[in-house]
């Protein structure tokens, strides 16, 4: 007749007592993120559909072998119930009563060890390890199970409980293979019998489960976990589908990194690295866009933890099957499994770029335009990667054309013997530094000099402090140790000789310059630096560029007092015409040639990018032009 065993009546059983306890804090905890119950029981269904497929590959017969492997939510917003069924393996009577009467996995079996541990800290706890079925009884007064195996012999039975230490078992015929779970939802969580509600919570957590979940027919989780296949299964347009999914992006991405690792963490990841850079475009800091998954669920959205904070421009996705599932926002904050992904996927970002650069220079520059500054956050602010991300720097220099770019190791490999430091210099464009003074003495040597055109630059630069064991010098420091000039050529010699004003007596003109200029500069020195230009000035403190400076000064970390980095040195070119002039002046009209000298200060400060008070120098320069006029005029008249 039949192959169903004969069914015994309705039992009612107790809850193991782990149970009981592990139920009366789910129901009465505060744990906020009660939502979180869909995606168990989805992930539950998802599993127990994977069991199957495995288990009729294995078996001759299975129970309704034609029904399609799916997910599917009922909802009834009168009733206020939820269904979450599955064509999973399903459960007999024996396994109804073991699966879910004690606590028999893994996951509650931690988290009811813990629970005696840690003072009954339970609302953390159930984020923490999760609480898998039972988190049911989080939205549910009630909840019944009604599941049939998929052996031949089995006849399917209801399973029901209030969560109040008992639960009943009956015979329940007439089910297909598989697992429906109804929840009659506790007052205070109607909500989730709404299909708005479903909808979102099943794209945010179970978006990629392998399973289609269907929800008024229809599938709601559409995009398929390209992350877990295989590269070669995967077609470029699937790529770029699954892109404009994960960044919420209307465009292509610029390039991405799939690659999975077996050890130390069996980690399967797939970022994207966008084309426009939005945070430096003005639309504010960008938010971190790589979320955390395991086995394709979703752990945490938009991860602040899983990278570090300078690789916020990254979209996509890290899936760990090392992960505890129901790890919460908290726990992962200080688990250190986290930190040990963290660390395994930064290394390999940092060396997918470095293979880009040199596969692919071209969009490795596109690259560096719209993301550079988020390595130079790194070099400043992450040391563990400062070595790393430092060869990952690039900047225009003297040996570059305009637009075109250097790496460090670039610049170090064309130093010249003898040649020990790097040099680098700030402004504003190429022009402004290569018309400025603090190149000269560089072009003179023929020695390399970095352009830092970024605010940000010098910080790096002086965070770094190294390259290659090379010390990072800026140009504008006034102890630079440069290699003595080459031998002047022929032309030089010939210059030199024309000039035929002698040097001035420097020590009395810079004692002079120095009383006129008094607080302003700590000294003034004759360069031995400047070829070109009358004066400059340099930073006697060598840790201070002139553009850190100016941006301290902008963002109020530096007071007014110029004193408090060392100070600033004026250094004059003591053989450039403006000087010698100004010390055959200064005998003869103290008041202008005092002018002068405030006026050639001013002009080094804004040469240096440091903003000088407008209205005292504007003022100046008229008394000045106006004498300039007036000797003009009675030189005519
Ligand atoms: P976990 O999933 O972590 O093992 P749960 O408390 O969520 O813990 O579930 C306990 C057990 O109940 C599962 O291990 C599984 O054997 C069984 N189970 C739960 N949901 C289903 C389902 N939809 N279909 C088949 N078995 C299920």
């Amino acid at each position: 007749m039949t192959t169903e065993k004969a069914a015994p009546q309705t039992e009612t059983k107790e809850f193991q007592a782990e149970v009981k306890k592990m139920l009366d804090i789910v129901i009465h905890s505060l744990y906020t993120e009660k939502e979180i119950f869909l995606r168990e029981l989805i992930s539950n269904s998802a599993d127990a559909l994977e069991k199957f497929r495995h288990q009729s590959v294995m078996e001759q017969e299975v129970f309704d072998s034609n029904l399609p492997l799916e997910i599917t939510i009922e909802f009834d917003e009168k009733a206020s119930t939820l269904t979450i069924s599955d064509s999973g393996i399903g459960m007999d009577r024996g396994e109804l009563e073991a699966n879910l009467g004690t606590i028999a996995h893994s996951g509650s079996k931690t988290f009811f060890s813990k629970l005696s541990e840690a003072d009954r800290k339970e609302v953390n706890l159930i984020g923490q390890f999760g609480v898998g079925f039972y988190a049911a009884f989080m939205v549910a007064k009630k909840v019944s199970v009604r599941s049939r195996s998929y052996r031949l012999d089995d006849m399917g039975h209801e399973w029901v409980s209030d969560g109040n230490g008992t639960f009943t078992i009956a015979a329940c015929p007439g089910l297909n293979r598989g697992t429906s779970i109804v929840l009659e939802l506790a007052d205070e969580a109607k909500e989730y019998a709404s299909e708005q509600t479903i909808r979102r919570i099943i794209k945010q957590y179970s978006n990629f489960v392998p399973f289609p979940i269907k929800l008024k027919g229809e599938a709601v989780n559409t995009v398929q976990a390209i992350w877990a296949l295989g590269k070669s299964e995967i077609k470029e347009e699937a790529y770029t589908e699954f892109y404009k999914f994960i960044a919420n992006a209307y465009d292509e991405p610029l390039t991405r990194l799939h690659f999975s690792a077996d050890a130390p963490l069996a980690i399967k990841s797939l970022l994207f690295i966008p084309k426009e850079n939005f945070e430096s475009l003005g639309f504010g800091r960008m938010e971190p866009g790589v979320s955390l998954y395991c086995q394709r669920v979703l752990i945490e959205q938009h991860s602040k933890t899983i990278l570090p904070e300078w690789l916020r421009f990254l979209r996509g996705v890290i899936d760990s099957e090392d992960l505890p599932l129901n790890i919460s926002r908290q726990a992962l904050q200080d688990s250190a499994l986290v930190a040990k992904i963290n660390k395994v996927v930064t290394k390999r970002v940092l060396k997918f770029l470095g293979e880009l650069a040199k596969s692919e220079p071209e969009k490795y520059t596109e690259f560096w335009k719209n993301f550079g500054m988020f390595l130079k956050e790194g070099v400043i602010s992450d040391f563990a990667y400062r070595e790393e991300a430092a060869k990952l720097l690039r900047f225009e220099s003297s040996k570059t054309a305009g637009g075109v770019f250097t790496s460090l190791a670039e610049y170090v490999a064309r130093m010249p013997e003898g040649q020990k430091e790097i040099f680098y210099i700030n402004g504003p464009n190429r022009e402004a530094i290569e018309n400025g003074p603090y190149i000269e003495a560089f072009k003179k040597r023929n020695l390399e000099v970095i352009y830092t055109l970024e605010p940000i630059d010098d910080f790096a630069m002086s965070h770094l402090s190294l390259f290659d064991e090379k010390k990072l010098v800026s140009a504008d420091r006034g102890d630079l140790d440069l290699p003595e000039t080459p031998i002047s050529t022929e032309a030089d010699k010939e210059k030199e000789e024309s000039e035929a004003m002698p040097a001035p007596d420097s020590v009395a003109l810079t004692t002079w310059m120095k009383e006129v200029l008094g607080h302003q500069v700590k000294e003034v020195i004759a360069s031995k630096r400047l070829t070109g230009s009358p004066a400059m000035v340099v930073n006697s403190d060598g840790f201070v560029t002139s553009s850190m400076e100016r941006i301290m000064r902008a963002s109020g970390q530096m007071g007014q007092g110029l004193q408090q980095f060392g100070g600033k040195n004026l250094e004059i070119n003591t053989s450039h015409p403006l000087i010698k002039g100004l010390a055959a002046l200064k005998d003869k009209e103290a008041e202008v040639a005092g002018n002068i000298v405030e006026q050639i200060f001013d002009n080094a400060m804004i040469q240096a990018g440091l903003m000088v008070e407008p209205r005292n120098m504007v003022a100046r320069s008229y008394r000045i032009l106006e004498r300039l006029v007036g000797k003009q005029g009675k030189m005519e008249a």
